[in-house]
């Protein structure tokens, strides 16, 4: 044997990293006194544990207390006592705080590492250079947003008490994601770590202890679900951010729904991993074992569907499979190790489950021959080809060290592929021909993209989903959005629409009488139902009727604006243009526009004539800023630039109030079409002739067929149809608190973004109900990371 072949045949010797401080640490502790609340270390009222346990050995860690609502009363009292100090306190108080929590992880950054991957299960190298140090910037960048706080986010204010529930996968990591920013922001916390992994949040709130946290401010409580259900049904919380399954996060925005508490979502992903065959091959092997086998595949952006080219297919099956045969099973304490125990028996059960159904359905899966360790949950690493797109194993998110794999023959095909889930967290693109990746990440659905590269993350840089990935940006100035409250002008509670009393009495004959019809795909259509409503002037004579819209009016309205791609494909410029032309046409037509509405709303000549002025200008103003809000560009810790592009949110139904019907209209309207999106409006139930009035305004204003479609009709009706519409994207609703909460509630189908008034309107007259508070709820920030270097 000579010397290299000596070399290759050398086995790795195990290097384990010392855990006998962090034993030290668990047998000094009393965990039946785990809860962290207003200061200090509380036992649960119950009295009740329960267990965590090593997932590498299945032996009991701890028994820890396992809060209950008497608890989570408590904990929620305690921010809510220490919210007015905290909130009021300097950017640079809190900015010091936040950066001695930083600067005191630093000293025991060890110890957390160790923890970590005790508790959780993932390899020591992982929670070492990534969890750790990751959540140790997260709070030093956070002090700086803190001190930043009123330059950077004038006219908001921190949104109160915040309850966080997190998952087990990154439990420091996202405890810092969670903590930071509502800490800079002026908020006070609870936050539940999962019931798995308990341990280094129990070591951060010692940190907290240390780092002069103020009592109160940081409330950290124990439990499972029912814990969480707790905090989330807090009437003393004012904001819920959740990260988990999207399972869960549908339950919590049915919980939430109405309550007026703000929700963040981070939920599960299926992430596209795509490899042109220009790619580096290589690089994109190495690259693929980060993204599906890093924390043994339990991530959430987890690259967990390989797209590969088809000529290229079957070498990089191959590359895979030899390097997969490399991957190190073993302790999460050895450094050499690539791939420790899943989290929990139950975990390997579901993985082993989903396998199972996966090859039923036709998929071959493959697994190196390496043996596993004798006892923990271990689970080797497993790919699948010949996995159809409806297979379980390419639509489901197995949470595990699973691959499934299909091939593409062209970009149309690649990009169409990569969409196909109902999720939207992540994508990873592998090409040398950098023009490509950068066509092709603008039309993936998801919050992330990374260019030839994988689970690149920073504080800088937002994080977050579209789809039932969730909604909500963690990280960033995007992040911090998340805890503030905007200032927005309040207006009048909205009624419930009265049963129509209609107006029989004719008009005064000097309006034509008509029937007005919705304006669908570019083309004034009869509802479906060829019923009408009537309208009623000020006065309670019939004004005209107007088309009474339903379900299939709102089905064809959502498919014309999805099926418009014209608009969002504009350049900004040219929308801005188009919304131009818009105001340039309302303006031709100011007069007949304030006369309508004196006689709809009995409002004076003056008062008509302005908000008929105010509507141009806002059309103006949304004209104007169409090619101005702008993403953002980052340049992160990494080689890498981030590019923050803003997308347009995609379809979004705009339910329109009563007051100022014009106005009110065309400041939701506006905003969202300057942004890109194609928007389905249902006009003012009782004025609803201002809306179909502008018809030809629009007819004249070059509007692509389908960018605005309009429903005329009983809006509370309209609104319910639309929140189940799972085409749907968005949806905006000022209408009466009934109908703002059922919006909410079945908006769960598709997790599409939900913005409603509470039951009351704005005053739209105000210059506060425009600008960017609006532009920001009109599109999604989507994060492009391009790495660069040789
Ligand atoms: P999970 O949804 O089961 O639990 C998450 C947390 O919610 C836990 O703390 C749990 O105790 C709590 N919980 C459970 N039921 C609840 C209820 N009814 N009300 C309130 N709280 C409740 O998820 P998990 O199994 O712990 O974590 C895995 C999931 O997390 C995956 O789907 C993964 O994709 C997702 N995840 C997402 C991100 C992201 O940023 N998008 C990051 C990490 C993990």
């Amino acid at each position: 044997m000579n010397i290299l072949e000596r070399y290759h045949a050398m086995e790795y010797g195990p290097a384990p990293e010392a855990r006998n401080e962090a034993d030290a640490w668990l047998a000094g502790r009393d965990f039946a006194k785990a809860l962290f609340i207003d200061g200090a270390w509380k036992a649960a009222a119950s009295g009740k544990t329960f267990d965590t346990s090593e997932p590498s050995s299945g032996k009991l860690l701890a028994k820890v207390s396992d809060a209950g609502a008497a608890d989570i009363d408590a904990a929620v009292a305690a921010a809510a006592k220490a919210l007015p100090k905290w909130s009021a306190s300097s950017g640079y108080q809190r900015g010091k705080v936040l950066y001695a929590i930083g600067r005191a992880m630093q000293r025991h950054q060890r110890l957390f590492a160790v923890l970590e991957s005790i508790d959780n299960g993932k390899p020591i190298r992982e929670s070492r250079d990534i969890d750790v140090p990751l959540a140790i910037r997260h709070f030093i960048h956070h002090a700086g947003w803190a001190q930043t706080l009123e330059n950077d986010f004038p006219d908001h204010k921190p949104v109160g008490v915040v309850g966080q529930v997190i998952p087990w996968n990154f439990p420091l990591l996202m405890l810092a994601w969670k903590i930071a920013p509502a800490l800079a922001a002026g908020c006070t916390v609870v936050l539940k770590p999962a019931e798995f992994t308990p341990l280094t949040a129990i070591l951060f709130a010692e940190i907290c202890e240390r780092a002069g946290v103020p009592k109160g401010v940081v409330n950290i409580v124990q439990g499972g679900p029912e814990a969480g259900a707790a905090i989330v049904n807090h009437p003393g919380v004012q904001k819920i951010a959740f990260t988990g399954s999207s399972e869960v996060g549908k339950i919590i925005r049915k919980a939430t729904a109405g309550s007026g508490k703000k929700l963040s979502l981070e939920l599960g992903g299926k992430s596209a991993f795509i490899v042109f065959e220009d790619a580096d091959l290589d690089s994109a092997v190495e690259g693929l074992v980060d993204g599906i086998w890093f924390n043994q595949g339990q991530v959430c952006c987890a690259g967990s569907r390989l797209l590969v080219q088809e000529g290229i297919a079957e070498a990089f099956i191959a590359k895979v499979k030899v390097r997969m045969s490399r991957l190190r099973v073993g302790s999460p304490l050895d450094k050499n190790t690539d791939i420790g125990p899943l989290v929990d028996r139950t975990q390997l059960d579901r993985v082993k489950g989903l396998i199972a159904e996966g090859a039923k359905q036709g998929a071959i899966c493959w697994q190196p021959d390496a043996a596993l360790p004798s006892s923990g949950y271990y689970h080797l690493p497993t790919l699948a080809t010949g996995v159809s797109p409806a297979n379980i194993l390419a639509q489901e998110e197995v949470f595990g060290p699973v691959l499934a794999t299909m091939s593409f023959r062209n970009t149309e095909e690649a990009i169409e592929l990569a969409n196909n889930t109902r999720y939207g967290l992540a994508a990873s693109v592998w090409s040398e021909n950098v023009n490509l990746a950068l066509h092709v990440a603008p039309q993936l659905k998801a919050g992330v993209v990374w260019v030839n590269g994988t689970n690149m993350f920073d504080a800088a840089c937002g994080f977050g989903g579209y789809r039932e990935s969730g909604f909500g940006r963690e990280g960033g100035r995007e992040g911090m959005f998340e805890y503030l409250a905007a200032k927005l002008p309040v207006g009048p509670v909205i009624k419930p629409a009265a049963p129509s009393a209609s107006p029989v009495e004719q008009a005064d004959g000097s309006l034509i009488d008509r029937t007005a019809k919705l304006f669908i795909a570019g083309k004034q259509v009869r509802p479906d139902g060829n019923y009408s409503l009537a309208v009623a002037t000020a006065k309670g004579k019939l004004a005209g009727e107007v088309g009474l819209g339903n379900r299939k009016d709102i089905r064809d309205a959502v498919a014309a604006a999805r099926a418009c791609k014209a608009w969002p494909e504009a350049t900004a410029f040219n929308r801005s243009q188009v919304l131009y032309y818009l105001a340039e046409n309302l303006s031709g037509r100011a007069e007949e526009f304030a006369a309508r509405l004196v006689q709809l709303t009995g409002a004076t000549a003056k008062a008509a004539r302005e908000e008929v002025e105010q509507s141009i200008e806002r059309l103006f103003l949304y004209a104007g800023l169409s090619d101005k809000f702008e993403g953002r560009v980052h340049q992160p810790p990494a080689r890498a630039v981030t590019l923050a592009l803003h997308e347009p949110v995609g379809v979004i139904g705009i339910v329109a109030p009563d007051n100022a019907p014009l106005l009110g209209l065309i400041s939701l309207i506006a905003p969202a079409l300057a942004m890109g999106n194609t928007v389905v409006a249902v006009p003012s139930e009782r004025h609803p002739l201002l809306a179909t009035d502008l018809y030809q305004v629009i007819e004249y204003s070059d509007l692509p067929a389908g960018a605005i479609n309009i429903v005329t009709g009983r809006s509370a009706e309209l609104c319910g149809v639309l929140a189940k519409h799972d085409d749907l994207d968005g949806l905006w609703v000022f209408a009466d608190a009934d109908t703002c909460a059922k919006a909410e509630a079945d908006s769960i189908g598709n997790l599409k973004r939900v913005w409603t008034g509470n039951g009351r309107s704005l005053d739209w007259a105000s210059n506060d109900a425009a600008g960017e508070v609006f532009l920001r709820r009109a599109i999604e920030v989507k994060n492009v990371w391009v790495p660069y270097g040789d």
